[in-house]
């Protein structure tokens, strides 16, 4: 029998993963959008506009073989994927890899790129007119945002906020410390251990004043609300015995199972299994799903095969501040300027991603 692989979402996982079983299995890959959206650029695209020219990438150079099918999947089972039109993409195996989203202009509101360019226009040209911005939210987007904006529009007041009592407290010391003293060498203020108590929006920049934990208020003329990812899982709530933990990510079981279809896996930001909502961390599982639905194509069966082991808090994480400096944490070391600028500053991994799917 003939293995029809169906992948719904095409982002890290599911474009990766789609290229590399294209030549071992007929692959249909299931997205809305016209254009896959690389979203450590995005975050340099709000200084730099021109970035997303090529950070927004066709998806139509992916597949030699299999297929790219422009619309939006509605349910999943272990016969296939319906689309929205009613379509059925029928499927000895589904993998669903929806991620997740995020705040403007971070990650596309809907499927249209060119709203998401109109979008990146709008806020690029208010955070060039404001003097005083403030960053709601030191996770790893946040502090990059403060380093980049320090970086290419010095001159600004800028202010990164957190409830937390320092930069990255679930990883190594150095790597917070590192990252908070170049940003203050930049100017850029810290206001660690208080909470905003009155974020008038979580999904899009705006003017307005901010009041602290400790009841002071605080005026800017743009805040970015940068509060994390939440995970896209709709598709996967709606599947018997699926049950939700953190971010609305959705629980698998070692075999990246989300419910008792034995052939429906999950994977990427969607899944909640055991890594944290990266492309560093959730790039684990590809090798480990290649090999498990190549495995399944040729009658083996999964429990013969080895679950998956996640990264765990070993998990490596980059963060430039801006294309020259930032700090990164390696799993069993941290590293600085050089190192950070090398692996991810300079390009931010805009080459990788145009190579993936066939674009000069
Ligand atoms: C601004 C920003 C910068 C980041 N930078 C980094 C970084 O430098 N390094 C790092 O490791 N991580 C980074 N991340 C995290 C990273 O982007 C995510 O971990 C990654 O996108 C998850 O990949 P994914 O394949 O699970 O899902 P996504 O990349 O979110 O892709 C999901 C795809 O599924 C599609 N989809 C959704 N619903 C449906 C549906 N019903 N039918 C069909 N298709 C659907 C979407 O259109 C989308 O294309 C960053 C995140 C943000 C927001």
């Amino acid at each position: 029998m003939t293995q029809h692989i169906a992948i719904v979402g095409g982002g890290y996982i599911g474009a990766e993963l789609a290229k590399s079983l294209d030549a071992k299995a007929e692959v249909t890959l299931i997205e809305p959008r016209s254009h896959f959206v690389h979203a450590p650029a995005m975050i340099r695209g709000v200084v730099d506009p021109a970035l997303l020219d090529r950070a927004l990438i066709p998806y139509d150079s992916l597949l030699k073989h299999g297929r790219v099918v422009q619309a939006r999947a509605m349910s999943v089972n272990g016969s296939g994927v319906t689309l929205e039109d009613g379509r059925h993409i029928a499927a000895t195996q589904v993998v669903v890899a929806t991620g997740s989203g995020n705040a403007a202009p971070f990650k596309p509101k809907g499927d249209d790129i060119a709203a998401f360019r109109a979008e990146n226009a709008r806020i690029h040209a208010l955070l060039k007119a404001a003097k005083s911005v403030a960053i709601v939210g030191a996770g790893a987007v946040g502090t990059e945002l403060a380093g980049e904006i320090a970086h290419a529009m010095p001159g600004k007041r800028i202010t990164l906020i957190s409830d937390q009592p320092r930069l990255f407290p679930d990883k190594p010391a150095a790597l917070g410390a590192g990252l908070a003293k170049k940003l203050q060498r930049a100017s850029v203020q810290l206001i660690l251990g208080q909470r905003a108590q009155n974020l008038e929006s979580l999904s899009e920049p705006y003017a307005g004043s901010l009041r602290l934990a400790d009841g002071s208020e605080h005026e800017f003329d743009l805040i970015f609300p940068v509060l994390g990812s939440r995970a896209n899982s709709d598709l996967l709530q709606a599947l018997p015995g699926a049950q939700t933990s953190s971010a609305g990510r959705i629980k698998v079981d070692p075999w990246l199972r989300p419910a008792s279809f034995p052939n429906v896996f999950a994977a990427g930001d969607v899944a909640d299994a055991g890594d944290a909502m990266t492309i560093v961390a959730t790039s684990r599982q590809l090798p480990w799903l290649r090999r498990t639905l190549l495995g399944l194509g040729k009658g083996k069966s999964l429990e013969e095969m080895k679950p998956y082991a996640p990264w765990g808090e070993k998990s490596p994480l980059l963060v430039p501040l801006g294309p020259r400096r930032g700090s990164s944490f390696l799993g069993i070391m941290t590293v600085g300027d050089l190192l950070t600028r090398k692996m991810k500053g300079e390009d931010l991994f805009v080459k990788k991603y145009r190579t993936l799917l066939g674009q000069p």
